[in-house]
């Protein structure tokens, strides 16, 4: 028989289906991507073909714009969206509402190396790349026309990666996203009603249950999501409470890059290198406005800020579009112990 699960923190049911129960090497990468060095803008050398750099890290004195970074942020060359002086306007339009297309677009080239992926990241990269999430989530915060600072990352082209050298990108945003506004609701009706965290109470259920768990070293856990919609699906935290990204500091960040190795690689090594997209859902900007007053409160206290990582290997159809409903063919618990028993 199969299950229905519920996932409070996404105010979403799926159906965990046994009967369609497959074994967790048949989700073994069918989508193999090959690469060309030459022609990649975030190489070294071809600084050029990309719009100027906002921000980089570098070990050495070399200038803005050419070689000798290490993580290097510039705006998206192709925008979804760009910041002027404009203020942001939003209007109802009859039924509807719209707005300017207001916000900002960059991505974050993570390293020179053309191959590498996070997985094999060396770690001191990785921490470079977390502080670098950190600096921009700080000083995009401070336009008070940006409700939302959304951090991701597509691995793979079925992922929706165009560019093969590693890179995570940001968008923000004048209005907060549809999901990360379910979760923000869902955590303050949690807190409302218990005067807790929801996310707290989820991880200690998972250190309790310990089936899901991937990796726990007392400051970072990684977990399989207990009402996972696909098989893999992966939530990573920070055990102690903290909303904010940004607020988090260096000890904290360079855990978190041990718990990224470790999982990635894990998931590299089982599904032989299948393409994710890889999230972060920190609080969003307090100050920005309009809100309505006090609906602020208690975000300090009732969200805590997480990276969820979503293997895509199975399709999305017609009945998932159709009701919000995800059928996973893969068991949370016996994914995790795949990963768990996966030698790294
Ligand atoms: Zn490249
Ligand atoms: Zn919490």
């Amino acid at each position: 028989m199969s299950e229905l699960r519920y996932d409070p923190l996404q105010r979403r049911w799926v159906i965990i289906a046994s009967e369609r129960q497959r074994r967790p090497d048949d989700f073994i990468n069918p989508y193999k991507v090959t690469s060309s060095p030459e022609k990649c803008p975030f190489c070294y050398g071809n600084e050029d073909k990309t719009p100027p750099e906002i921000y980089a890290v570098r070990r050495d004195n070399s200038s803005p714009d050419t070689p000798g970074w290490r993580v290097r942020v510039t705006k998206n060359k192709y925008p979804a969206l760009s910041l002027g002086d404009e203020e942001h306007n939003l209007q109802p339009y009859g039924v509807y509402g719209r707005s300017e297309g207001l916000g900002t677009h960059e991505v974050i080239i993570e390293g020179p190396d053309h191959e590498l992926g996070m997985a094999d990241f060396p770690e001191d990269l990785t921490i470079d790349i977390l502080k670098t999430y950190r600096k921009r989530l700080v000083e995009l915060r401070n336009d008070e026309r940006l409700k939302y600072i959304l951090i991701f990352k597509n691995h793979g082209s079925i992922a929706g990666a165009s560019l093969f050298h590693p890179h995570s990108q940001i968008i923000a945003t004048p209005i907060i996203p549809r999901t990360v506004q379910i979760e923000l609701l869902a955590t303050r009706g949690f807190y409302g009603e218990r005067r807790n965290c929801l996310i707290c109470e989820m991880i200690k259920q998972e250190q309790d249950e310990k089936v899901r768990t991937i990796y726990d070293d007392g400051t970072i856990i990684a977990f399989n999501t207990y009402a996972s919609r696909f098989p893999f699906e992966l939530f990573i935290a920070p055990i102690k409470h903290q909303a904010y990204f940004h607020k988090e500091n260096n000890t904290t960040l360079e855990k978190l890059a041990l718990c990224l190795g470790n999982v990635l690689k894990r998931l590299k090594k089982a599904l032989d290198d299948p393409p994710f997209n890889y999230i972060l859902h920190t609080s969003p900007n307090k100050e920005a406005g309009p809100a309505y007053p006090g609906f602020w409160n208690t975000l300090d206290d009732d969200f805590h800020w997480h990276i969820e990582i979503i293997p895509r290997l199975v399709k999305t159809a017609g009945f998932e579009w159709g009701s919000g409903l995800h059928i996973n063919p893969m068991l949370p618990e016996k994914a995790a112990e795949f990963l768990r028993e996966t030698e790294i």
